[in-house]
């Protein structure tokens, strides 16, 4: 393991995990201090507009067409990790656009994250609990950074194959320095955890 993959959580950041162990890992090293420097300076309202707008660089930057749609809802049967920021976001959210949530679900999901065997479970049970009917994120407003994330430059039929080797996604250093630079300083906790904990709060 080099140095740069101990200091940076690379496992969900497409640009990040191709670099580490290459030529370009210094300057994403390099990238990545700057960002958690500027982070440390930060009110969190200005860290979740700096957030989102590094998506935005990222979506700006593909070099070629990307082909997520909606309705195309691969990406929201992976593991999804919120900060604090991103749990307030979606509780108010939630106050004021109640959304029916299968607890069924949510409780086995839960489950097999505590216990750690997240990634046994079958792809339709890993479907997360925000995804309704038509396949749209009935949180879309509210939804965390990880969702705005992905873009997919492939063909969606590797998503649904989850043929991993078969999908292309868009890269870009800078946004992912900063982006793995937000995950290092604030605490993550699992979507599903945290819902199965708070929803009976609202
Ligand atoms: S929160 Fe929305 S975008 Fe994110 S995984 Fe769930 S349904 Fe998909």
């Amino acid at each position: 393991m080099s140095q740069g993959k101990k200091e940076i959580d690379v496992a969900w950041i497409p640009t990040a995990e191709a670099q580490i162990g290459t030529a370009q890992e210094p300057l994403l090293i390099q990238a990545f201090l700057q960002h958690r420097q500027w982070l440390r300076e930060q009110k969190e309202a200005a860290v979740q507009t700096r957030s989102l707008e590094k998506i935005d660089q990222v979506y700006q930057n593909g070099q070629q067409p990307i082909s997520c749609a909606a309705g195309c809802a691969a990406c929201c049967h992976a593991r999804v990790d919120i900060s604090k920021h991103e749990k307030r976001l979606i509780l108010a959210h939630l106050k004021t656009n109640p959304v029916t949530i299968d607890r069924e679900r949510l409780a086995v999901q839960t489950q097999a994250l505590r216990e750690g065997t997240w990634d046994q479970l079958p792809f339709p049970a890993r479907q997360c609990v925000f995804l309704d009917k038509s396949s749209r994120c009935s949180i879309y407003e509210a939804r965390p950074l990880l969702c705005r994330r992905y873009f997919v430059t492939s063909d969606r039929q590797h998503c649904y194959a989850e043929n991993w080797s078969q999908i292309s996604r868009v890269t870009n250093p800078d946004a992912d320095a900063f982006l793995s630079a937000v995950f290092t300083k604030f605490k993550f906790e699992a979507l599903p955890v945290f819902l199965s904990e708070n929803l009976d709060r609202l």
